[in-house]
């Protein structure tokens, strides 16, 4: 039987891993270290593979007020370490590695990442997250890192007293406007419609924020670099005229969504239209001791308390389950991806067990 701790340090934790590991988390977001932290307390000794951006979305975000425990708020990278120090004070191992493959149609499961490291695991909890979502006109791909960011804590500091234009319309956009303000002399947030999508309290700042300029029904439609290569001007069109003018700028901080980190799965697991995993309520994809938490499964919520509840989640599910598959062996990869139903139709009906 596996020996389950539900509290407490782990009495040793070794240094060599196993030749199967219990599980193995991929991700290094919220939802990453709370499995990992989870499953750590559950004396799994997990393996997390954090991915090329350690720490996920929060490590790009200037400031988390909503974040419950921290009523004067905290940066993105403060929460980050401080969710690793807690993973790890239990016994979560932490590989600075990126995926590259994963093999789910033979058990145990194997991953393959990027530096030659090949695991096999009875477990696995996916926590790949997603990553900002691109305008795709010309001149971005170009232009990325000579004035086009999709992430204004790590690249605002270099426009100081400079005009910048935001795109967006929701809370990343309005947060991160309001954050470059810090820098700019003017942030112009240019939005597809006419009011903005965000939270009240951040377009209350926003409109009394005397840097903040909006442009409304509006979309960028070029991005053109001046003599030294970098973001000059974009073309912007009116959505309800049609009509196109040049606005110049100094730089373009894109926020218009994300797309989900869904590349490790497809063809493998059972994704939605829009490429989410599907699960269901126990986290679980349609293969059994393979679970999924945060935003590559959860396009409603989309924070980091609700990914790190994900995480959570999970990582009690795959404790569960590696006991069920000790004294039962392993259900078997029985279910056809294409054939799965998307659980999520049946839940109002389905009680939760366990
Ligand atoms: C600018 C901005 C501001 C935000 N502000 C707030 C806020 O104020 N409050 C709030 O609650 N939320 C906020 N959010 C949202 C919040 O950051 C996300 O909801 C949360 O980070 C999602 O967590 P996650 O664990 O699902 O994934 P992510 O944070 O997206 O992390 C994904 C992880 O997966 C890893 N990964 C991806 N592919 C692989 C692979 N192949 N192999 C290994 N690892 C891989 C990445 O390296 C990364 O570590 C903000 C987001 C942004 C972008």
């Amino acid at each position: 039987m596996l020996e389950l701790n539900l509290g407490g340090v782990p009495e040793e934790q070794g240094s060599e891993r196993p030749e199967v590991e219990n599980t193995i988390i991929v991700g290094s977001g919220p939802a990453g270290w709370t499995a990992g932290l989870y499953t750590a307390r559950a004396n799994l000794n997990p393996l997390l593979i954090t991915g090329n951006e350690l720490g996920g979305q929060v490590s790009l975000t200037y400031e988390i007020e909503n974040y419950p425990g921290f009523p004067e708020g905290l940066s993105g990278p403060e929460l980050v370490e401080r969710f690793k120090q807690q993973a790890e004070r239990f016994g979560c191992t932490v590989e600075y590695d990126h995926v590259v493959e994963i093999g789910v149609d033979a058990y145990p499961f194997t991953v393959r990442t990027a530096s030659g490291q090949e695991y096999r695991a009875k477990s696995l909890i996916l926590c790949t997250g997603a990553s900002p979502r691109k305008l795709n006109v010309p001149g971005e791909a170009e232009l990325t890192g000579r004035g086009v960011s999709y992430c204004a804590t790590c690249d605002g500091f270099f426009f100081k007293d400079k005009d910048v234009i935001v795109v967006g319309g929701g809370d990343s956009a309005v947060e991160e406007g309001l954050f470059l303000t810090k820098f700019a002399r003017r942030v112009r947030i240019v939005h597809r419609r006419d009011q903005l999508r965000a939270s009240k309290i951040l377009q209350r700042r926003a409109f009394e924020n005397p840097k903040i300029e909006f442009v409304w029904n509006t979309v960028v439609t070029a991005i053109h670099p001046g003599p030294d290569g970098s973001v000059a001007r974009v073309t912007a069109r009116d959505v309800v005229t049609g009509e196109e003018r040049e606005l110049t700028t100094d730089g373009v901080f894109i926020f218009i969504g994300h797309v989900p980190n869904n590349e490790l799965f497809q063809g493998k697991l059972h994704l939605d239209p829009e490429g989410y995993l599907v699960v269901d309520r126990k986290m679980q994809t349609n293969i059994p001791g393979i679970f999924a938490a945060g935003e590559i499964m959860d396009k409603v919520y989309r924070q980091v308390a609700t990914s790190v509840g994900q995480g959570a989640a999970a990582g009690m599910q795959a404790e569960r389950f590696l006991a069920e598959t000790e004294a039962e062996g392993y259900p078997g990869i029985h279910v056809d991806p294409r054939e799965f139903p998307d659980p999520r139709e049946e839940w109002a009906q389905e009680p939760v067990t366990s």
